[in-house]
């Protein structure tokens, strides 16, 4: 609760911002003043970015380094919103798409950064999908309003940080020496991510098992063609302490999903199966839960959309993220309080990260006391 001094000091620091009228007028303290009188135009620019890997990153699908990314920055009053988008190549965005994407996008038509629906629906005037390329600037204008309001995300939402879930920490598709060492590197997390779908799968999870107990969720991105076989692996992870399975069989195999979720022993999680909000009907009985990921759905706005969305229907919610800085991975760890797991570790696994944001304390997310997405260039 804001004392109304310490309302009126922050009024103050901002006076003059679109922000504080709106907010000042909101609590009932004085008269209302039209936002697009007292602000300025909201500024924006962008810079391609390629993040590192520490180790090399095999999935499903193949291998890879380094991670091409673009930061944004929004400006109003005096005040810097940060963004982010990262573009794995199964999404099919890259540089190139959200540079000539970015270029597009004119926010000097608007003053009022407040009016998130109004600047999201002119973003996606501008091209379809690009969904990387909107979440980087949805992020900012969510760090920017929040900066603007002197509060962190998951509080103007409502949740409550000390339930943010703890996040799993992926451990690599590699040789049996390589995943011992990853495992034994990863021994604070309370939760180890395992990439599936390769014949090496029961030797991953054996290697792992040779060195912890600690519990496994596992993601198999489409890798199990069979339904009879996949249900036959997930009953024999159940016996070795999984938690739940993520994208078992090929997005298309709908109806093999529903098969193999009625009978499964472990929850089963669709990731590539589905993008925005407007996705969760498709995979609705054919998975227990949804992952949630910022540049899939295309931002803050979408993915809070999302988490309701699920929860209506009954469905569990999982917060990913992509290999990503900690300003993308903290954007995400805003919602966290409100899933039943995340995998947030994106920006651990790179080793040059340009943020501070999010801590993983003790395996759990732990979220910045910050305005905004809480992050602070480095
Ligand atoms: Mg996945």
């Amino acid at each position: 609760m804001v004392s109304r001094r310490n309302f009126l000091k922050k009024a103050g620091l901002l006076a003059g911002s679109t922000l504080v009228t709106s907010r000042v007028a909101g609590a009932g303290l004085i008269g209302y003043r039209s936002p697009a009188k007292a602000a300025k135009k909201l500024t924006f620019s962008f810079r391609p970015y390629e993040v590192r890997l520490k180790h090399v990153f095999t999935l499903a699908a193949g291998s890879r380094t380094t991670t091409p990314v673009v930061f944004t920055e929004i400006g109003c009053d005096g005040h810097t919103g940060y963004g982010e988008a990262s573009m794995p190549p199964y999404l099919g965005e890259s540089h190139e798409t959200v540079l000539n994407f970015l270029n597009k996008v004119d926010l000097s038509q608007f003053s009022d950064p407040f009016r998130i629906e109004e600047i999201n629906s002119y973003i996606d005037s501008i091209a379809p999908g690009n969904f990387a390329a909107k979440a980087s600037v949805d992020i900012a204008l969510h760090d920017l309003t929040g900066k603007l309001l002197g509060e962190p995300w998951h509080r103007l939402w409502g949740y409550n940080p000390a339930n943010t879930p703890f996040t799993s920490y992926t451990i690599g598709i590699d040789t049996p020496e390589v995943v011992r060492e990853k495992t034994r590197e990863a021994s604070e997390f309370r939760i180890l991510k395992v990439k599936l779908g390769l014949d090496t799968d029961k030797e991953m999870i054996t290697t792992i098992r040779s060195v912890t107990d600690t519990p496994i969720c596992v993601d198999v991105n489409q890798g199990w063609k069979d339904r009879e076989f996949a249900l036959e692996m997930i009953h024999w992870l159940n016996e070795r302490n999984v938690v739940f399975v993520e994208q078992p069989m090929p997005v298309e195999a709908i109806d093999d999903m529903a098969w193999l979720t009625e009978r499964s022993p472990l929850p089963t999680i669709a990731d590539e199966a589905l993008q925005g909000p407007s996705d969760i009907v498709k995979v609705y009985g054919a998975y227990d839960g949804i992952n949630i990921k910022l540049m899939k759905c295309g931002g803050m706005r979408a993915a809070r959309q999302m988490v309701s969305t699920a929860r209506s229907l009954g469905m569990k919610v999982m917060i990913g993220c992509m290999i990503e800085s900690s300003c993308a991975v903290t954007a995400a760890a805003q919602l966290s309080p409100a899933a039943d797991w995340a995998d947030l570790d994106g920006n651990l696994l790179i080793n040059n990260d340009v943020f501070d944001g999010l801590k993983i304390i003790d395996g759990k997310v732990t979220l910045p006391d910050r305005p905004g997405i809480g992050v602070v260039p480095l």
